[in-house]
């Protein structure tokens, strides 16, 4: 066990889940909450609460603000993409130097934008397949058991902090290939979600989209290897088949945000993606033309398309 708390920026689904998980290992934990309101709101109320099967815990974890006094040495990002360098620019006073800063974004672009804030701190990329959304009422609820990759892109060692995660039965895995890991679920979600919007059906509705499908899924083998990640495209489009088979009646995280008139994190995933291919002089036309009809669509909706 490490003794430094843990902060938990960003106290929503996943930070929730992290959050409740390290303190009923009995480790230490400390809530940054938005500000002064969202705080006292917080103050106000039970405390954190995780729902897992049938049963309900509670923690009542101290919180506070970023301008609250007192370094910080453990920090765990789990904001939205979109918000992760505001949110990590706003406690950056309080990092101790060598800091370690777990992102738990999805997507790529918000970690290489966090990192350049933070040249002093050791930046961990993650990726987790675990899934958990907010009741209306506010209660979070443990909805998928998964694993969480964790690594830095510079493929470093895997550090004596990971202890507490073991410790708190979080599932999890260092690697030396995380922005592979990355790339792959980015992918992946290039190859379906913006499709399940657009078709508004479940991911098995996309059976009906074969070609489309494939030469999506050959564009971003392409483009991955332009990138400089051959490993992520490996059997891209059989795990593309696989995936829209496993999770046939599900809709997808984009579909969900859309249909709850929710803000997508579409500029870090297939966004990402295109920005990437345009830099790297790959020709995308089918992946440029889905992210066109997105954002298309998002515009329709008057989501906001960035
Ligand atoms: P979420 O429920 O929307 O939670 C994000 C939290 O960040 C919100 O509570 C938000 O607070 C807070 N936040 C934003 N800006 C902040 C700031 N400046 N200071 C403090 N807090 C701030 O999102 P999520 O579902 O947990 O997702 C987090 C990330 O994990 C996303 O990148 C997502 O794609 C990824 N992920 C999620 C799941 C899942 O199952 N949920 C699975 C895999 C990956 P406010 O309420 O004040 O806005």
């Amino acid at each position: 066990m490490t003794d430094a708390p843990w902060y938990v920026l960003g106290v929503g689904s996943v930070g929730t889940l992290w959050a409740c998980r390290l303190a009923r290992a009995g480790l230490p934990v400390r809530l940054l909450l938005r500000n002064a309101a969202r705080l006292g709101r917080y103050q106000q109320g039970p405390g954190l609460r995780l729902i897992e099967g049938n049963c309900e815990t509670g923690f009542a974890l101290p919180a506070q603000t970023a301008d609250a006094p007192g370094p910080i040495q453990r920090l765990l990002v789990a904001c939205k993409a979109y918000d992760a360098e505001a949110a990590v620019a706003s406690v950056r006073h309080r990092l101790s130097n060598g800091a370690q800063v777990v992102l738990l974004q999805n997507g790529l672009g918000s970690q290489q934008a966090v990192a350049s804030l933070l040249p002093k701190a050791e930046v961990i990329f993650a990726s987790t397949t675990e899934g958990a959304w907010a009741r209306p009422d506010g209660a979070v609820v443990f909805a998928g058991q998964g694993l969480t990759w964790l690594g830095t892109p510079q493929s470093g060692p895997a550090p004596v902090w990971l202890d507490d995660l073991t410790r708190a039965a979080i599932p999890h895995q260092w690697t030396t290939d995380i922005l592979m890991r990355l790339w792959r679920k980015l992918a992946i979600n290039c190859a379906i979600n913006p499709l399940t919007v657009l078709d508004q059906c479940p991911n098995g509705g996309l059976r009906a989209h074969p070609r489309t499908l494939a030469v999506v899924c050959q564009e971003l083998e392409v483009l991955l290897h332009a990138v400089g990640q051959p490993t992520a495209a490996c059997g891209l489009a059989e795990d593309v088949e696989r995936v829209i088979e496993a999770t046939a009646e599900n809709y997808s995280s984009m579909y969900q945000d859309v249909a709850a008139g929710r803000r997508t994190e579409v500029h870090y995933l297939i966004g990402y993606a295109c920005a990437q291919a345009r830099q790297a002089g790959t020709p995308v036309p089918a992946l440029d033309a889905l992210h066109k009809a997105l954002l298309a669509k998002l515009r329709t909706l008057g989501l906001p398309t960035g």
